[in-house]
């Protein structure tokens, strides 16, 4: 059941903070938020930000279905990287042992296990500051192995070089994720051997290429809540916002230098999601780690709030995730469903503030989908 015709109704339904009224942006697609814009929307009533944010998603999406993606580590550890959080760090004293680059054949097995799961979209992650040459002919044939199953493919390697992003492009990669992970202001104090602009400069390489960009950040890095807003702003007023916005609440691990960082209040995590959903209106605003520190309501609000991505699975790259029994059970309780393939690749098109109802590239992207369906 949808709600479709009450929705013009309850457009114009009056709020008590003005700067947020859901009419004055429920279908703005923009790239000039302010951070004083942003900072009214996140700080106003709880009951007005929910209900502006959730007027927002329903305007571009089913509100009941989520989108699943299913995420592989494929090369594990031992990163040059000191991100502060992160238990993969050669940095940190974590216990995590390093292993090399998976077998292509491997990452596909697995890739069509996820396929047979409900995920549309399969991510592949390697810990690396970014990939060798030596690696990039391994890289490209999970890609092209993971897509010819039907699904969506993402990888996350790290920063990229211009001949690298067009050998992934060439190979059928739809995504890539590159997180900002924070505040311009704020990233310094959680990482200091790469810069906040080369982030920028590696999603500029992934847009410029034409694929999809998939960034977001982590909430719980010992960050304001003006951080939090100052980073959806940066990603929302990138030339094109992100087809994915991974929203993750930090899951501190034991010895990394933010293991002892204070918790994030749930209800600020559900403003930071909601904020997404307005500043960003048609991307896929993605509930990530930290889902097993959530309770079912918590989850719930955040998918009122915009949030239509999850991942699925028992694991992420190196952490727990709730798994399929307690994601099914959640679904169900709520009456959310599973987004088909078809779906996702039509929103995803649709998403571009200037895409026609029909394109070239939906199409194929259907005819993707279909053959890998009778393949
Ligand atoms: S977050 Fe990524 S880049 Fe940073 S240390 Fe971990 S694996 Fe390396």
């Amino acid at each position: 059941m949808t709600f479709a015709a009450p929705l013009q109704t309850l457009a114009s339904a009056p709020t008590t903070a003005a700067p947020a009224s859901p009419a004055s942006f429920q279908h703005d697609v923009r790239h000039d938020w302010t951070s004083a814009e942003a900072q009214a929307i996140y700080h106003q009533p709880f009951n007005d930000l929910l209900f502006a944010a959730h007027l927002v998603h329903r305007a571009h999406f089913k509100p009941n279905a989520i989108q699943k993606s299913r995420l592989l580590s494929i090369k594990t550890g031992g990163c040059a990287e000191d991100c502060g959080y992160c238990s993969q760090s050669a940095h940190h004293a974590s216990g995590l042992s390093a292993s090399k680059l998976m077998e292509v054949e491997r990452v596909i097995e697995e890739a069509r296990k996820a396929k047979a799961a409900g995920a549309t979209r399969y991510c592949m992650g390697a810990a690396w500051r970014s990939p060798k040459a030596r690696d990039m002919a391994q890289i490209t044939a999970m890609v092209a192995g993971v897509k010819a199953l039907g699904l969506e493919t993402c990888m996350t390697l790290g920063m990229l070089d211009d001949t690298q992003v067009v050998e992934l492009k060439s190979a059928g990669l739809d995504y890539y994720n590159h997180n900002i992970d924070t505040s311009k202001a704020h990233y310094g104090n959680v990482i200091t051997t790469r810069t906040f602009a080369d982030r920028l400069e590696t999603l500029a390489r992934v847009r410029e290429a034409g694929i999809n960009v998939c960034s977001g950040g982590i909430v719980g890095l010992g960050e304001t809540a003006a951080d939090r807003v100052d980073m959806l702003v940066t990603l929302a007023n990138l030339p094109e916002h992100p087809g994915s916005v991974p929203i993750n609440m930090l899951i501190a691990i034991p010895g990394t230098p933010l293991e002892n960082v204070a918790k994030v209040d749930p209800i600020d995590f559900v403003r930071t999601i909601a904020t997404a959903r307005i500043l960003m209106p048609k991307s896929y605003v993605r509930l990530s780690a930290g889902r097993t520190g959530m309770s079912d309501e918590t989850q719930a609000l955040c998918f009122f709030a915009g949030a239509n991505s999850i991942f699925a699975g028992d694991t992420l790259l190196t952490t727990d995730n709730p798994g399929e029994d307690a994601d099914s059970a959640l679904f169900a309780k709520l009456g959310l469903e599973t987004m088909r393939a078809e779906e996702h690749c039509d929103q995803a098109h649709l998403r571009r503030s200037n895409a026609p109802a029909e394109d070239e590239n939906m199409s194929s992207c259907r005819e993707d989908v279909a053959d890998a369906a009778t393949a």
